[in-house]
């Protein structure tokens, strides 16, 4: 069991009024909050220890480089990774999968080749692959997926050919909650030789992650969205992918030797990471790490899912209220709409009542057409939050309703 209002004091961006109530913060989904553990020991790095990485041989130099690979190797734990060179820091997940996209894409991607995504990705696992198609004269298929929001499996055999060069997906459905049985997808993969993407910006959070037990071939996802800072990612790769894909960028850092003729590059993962990257970024990672790692991810998993039972009951009996991903196995998010009231107007009204849900096509507009609507209202939950939340959003959402009766 967790003890939430001892979390919760960790979490002080929660404990203030807006529109003179207590917040209750429900987008979580977009980006998490930050425990102070974590704010303090960076205000603390820039106050004491900042300096650049990998290029000094003087002492705070060569501990900034310590915490920064020290990050690498707690990301590798967690995910468990067989090797901490398989882990790149990225921006974030959009620039994982782009660079993915390009160096992948660069070399295994040709004329006529097929890529894979399904219908329910974020705009980051579509845009990029539909780029790289545009690109290389290949072509996009795709998975679709069903009323509840789950994806049609069955149709996946038959999408699969001899020109598959990369299956991506997401792991969980930022829209729609629904968790994707990921590791069926891969084995179905495998079968045919074809690797797989999995876009973990909604699941690293919810769930523990085990690159190795999935089997998967590439796994990204955002710092931000497992309440560490925005701009930083990361990008699992199985090294044999690492070792014979191009650089992204070039620049300094990444390089072996350099004349003005040519230049050779280092190994994987410093291949990847040209220039001075986000070592603050990556070192706050880790911190957010140790952090979930102190909670433990099965007590958030537990908790998450007691949220969305109890949030999915109480909405559900509200009139005129309509779910948007029923899926059998969710993540603690709820997408929904009330009946002749646009979601920006619910969205704007919770505001005004101290509630902080997302509202449009959450970067998933397919999705939205799908549905053939324009967008949802989006509750999505995150460990620190309480059941007390979710009666201040039911009680938010009947006082809506009757605004516009
Ligand atoms: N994929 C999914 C499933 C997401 O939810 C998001 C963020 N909303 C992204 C990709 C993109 O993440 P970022 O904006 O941090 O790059």
């Amino acid at each position: 069991m967790l003890n939430i209002e001892k979390i919760r004091k960790d979490f002080p961006i929660l404990n203030q009024k807006i529109n003179g109530k207590d917040y209750v913060y429900l987008d979580n989904g977009a980006t998490t909050q930050k425990p102070v553990q974590l704010i303090d020991a960076v205000a603390d790095f820039y106050r004491n220890t900042n300096s650049n990485i990998h290029r000094g041989v003087h002492h705070l130099s060569n501990l900034s480089t310590k915490l920064y690979e020290g990050a690498r190797a707690k990301v590798q734990k967690f995910i468990n990774a067989e090797k901490e060179s398989e882990i790149i820091f990225t921006k974030g997940t959009t620039d994982s999968i782009n660079l993915i996209a390009f160096s992948f894409g660069e070399k295994y991607v040709s004329e006529g080749d097929e890529i894979i995504v399904s219908a329910m990705e974020h705009h980051s696992n579509l845009v990029p692959w539909q780029m790289l198609c545009e690109r290389k004269k290949a072509r996009l298929r795709i998975l679709p997926f069903d009323k509840n929001g789950e994806l049609e499996l069955d149709k996946l055999p038959a999408l699969i050919n001899e020109k598959t060069k990369l299956l991506a997906v997401t792991h969980v459905s930022n829209s729609l909650g629904t968790v994707n049985p990921v590791k069926e997808i891969i084995e179905t993969a495998h079968q045919s030789n074809v690797p797989v993407l999995i876009d973990g910006a909604q699941s690293i959070q919810h769930q523990k992650i085990d690159v190795q037990a999935l089997d998967c071939d590439f796994f990204v996802f955002s710092g931000h969205k497992i309440y560490a800072e925005t701009g930083i990612g990361v990008l699992y790769a199985k090294e044999k992918y690492l070792n014979e894909m191009p650089p992204y960028q070039g620049g300094g850092d990444m390089v072996d030797h350099v004349t003005l003729e040519k230049t050779t590059y280092l190994d994987a993962p410093f291949k990847f990471e040209a220039g001075t990257v986000n070592y603050v970024g990556a070192y706050g990672l880790g911190l957010a790490i140790d952090y979930i790692n102190t909670v433990g991810i099965e007590n958030i998993a537990t908790h998450e899912q007691e949220l969305l039972k109890y949030a999915t009951e109480k909405l559900s009996v509200i009139e005129g209220l309509t779910i948007y991903g029923t899926a059998k196995h969710k993540t603690a998010t709820i997408s929904f709409l009330l009946k002749n009231i646009h979601h920006y107007d619910t969205g704007m009204i919770l505001d005004k009542l101290g509630i902080a849900v997302r509202t449009g096509s959450h970067c998933t507009q397919p999705v939205m057409d799908f549905f053939e609507i324009s967008g949802t209202v989006r509750a999505s939950f995150a460990f620190y939050n309480t059941f007390a939340d979710v009666d201040r959003l039911v009680e938010g959402i009947l006082k809506v309703k009757q605004m516009f009766e």
